[in-house]
């Protein structure tokens, strides 16, 4: 069990393909300040292993570049140039921030990395806390507008158009490094399929123990022992958001740490989110959106969209999914 509401059961590998035994490697470790689970199948023990450590330092690699709590970062000299002047960036950077704002589009701003100007307003220890003075939300949340991340492509430079402005990835970068550190483990020899789980966010591909793909249980949010149901996943990530991990309660209500960005308030009416397609930075990025966009409006986004599905956990613990979700229901 990884998650709260959504939790992801992976069953026991015991791995044969034609009948030749694959060996399952598995390492646990920290990174992106969250518990990562690596695992790579293959027939030899040394190209899982391969596999794995070649996953793990992509893994911190891309932490390098898109931490925006490490000041030697790129997106660090972003934020301290917001107001002042454009960075030059490298590629990957540029691109990763290119498809947030298309996300931003596309979710008509609920998932917005400009957030960020909020992170000295909100505490998500787990604590109870005040709420703070609604005028001090209201001016720096003035500072959320992806449309004032301004790009260009030409020179590879970002600016953030006025001071107060501020990045972050926490919505997408596990997302982004799952995907990523898939493609650097799939070079390696010999290797035959894997997972990136990040705190229960998870990213599959390849020969599992089982011939129709990796099994995957669903938790009821009524009862965390009983799974409500199971699905294959071959090749595609589920990845959940919600109030689970990092919240803040004020008389008696939970405040997720998933911010609106239209108010610069912490969302309180959706428990989780979970989001089902092949692309896990697309999932990442989507389970915040929806948890901001609500039941009816994020449904109908998601019905909109090929390949992709989700399961909503409102406040009353009610189940919402798309249309084409399918589930196998234990009775
Ligand atoms: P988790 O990290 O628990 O899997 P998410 O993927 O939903 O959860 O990411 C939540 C994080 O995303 C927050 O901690 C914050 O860093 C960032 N964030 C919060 N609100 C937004 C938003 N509206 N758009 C983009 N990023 C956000
Ligand atoms: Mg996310």
């Amino acid at each position: 069990m990884f998650k709260f509401f959504v939790t992801i059961l992976l069953l026991q590998a015991t791995f044969f393909v034609f009948s030749q035994k694959i060996i399952a490697e598995k390492e646990i470790l920290k990174l992106m300040g969250c518990r990562f689970e690596i695992t790579a199948t293959a027939k030899d023990k040394k190209a899982a292993q391969k596999a794995i450590e070649v996953g793990i330092a992509e893994i911190q690699r891309i932490e390098n570049l898109i931490s925006e709590w490490d000041s030697a970062t790129q997106t660090s000299a972003i934020n301290k140039m917001a107001g002042i002047a454009p960075v030059k960036v490298d590629k990957e950077l540029f691109d990763l921030i290119y498809r947030c704002n298309k996300i931003s589009g596309l979710t008509q701003g609920a998932f917005d990395i400009s957030f960020a100007s909020m992170d000295k307003i909100w505490n998500f220890d787990k604590n109870e806390h005040d709420m703070p003075d609604n005028i001090v939300v209201k001016e720096a949340a003035k500072h959320i507008n992806w449309e004032k991340i301004i790009l260009n492509a030409q020179n590879n430079t970002v600016f953030l158009q006025e001071k107060g402005m501020k990045i972050g990835f926490g919505a997408i970068g596990k997302g982004y490094s799952a995907n990523k550190a898939k493609v650097e483990m799939q070079k390696i020899p010999g290797v035959l399929g894997g997972i990136v789980n990040a705190s229960g966010d998870l990213l599959t591909w390849g020969v599992s123990n089982n011939p129709s793909g990796w099994s995957i249980q669903i938790a009821d949010p009524k009862n965390i022992n009983k799974p409500l149901a199971w699905l294959q996943l071959n090749n595609i990530s589920i990845v959940t958001s919600g109030d689970y991990e990092k919240y803040f309660s004020n008389n008696g209500k939970r405040y997720s740490h998933i911010i609106n960005p239209k108010t610069g308030y912490p969302i309180t009416d959706i428990k989780s989110v979970t989001i089902i397609c092949p692309d896990a930075e697309l999932s990442d990025a989507l389970a915040t959106s929806i948890c901001v966009l609500g039941v009816s409006q994020g449904i109908e986004l998601i019905n909109k969209l090929n390949e992709v599905e989700c399961l909503i956990v409102d406040a009353n613990d009610k189940i919402h999914t798309s249309d084409k979700l399918q589930l196998n229901y234990y009775k």
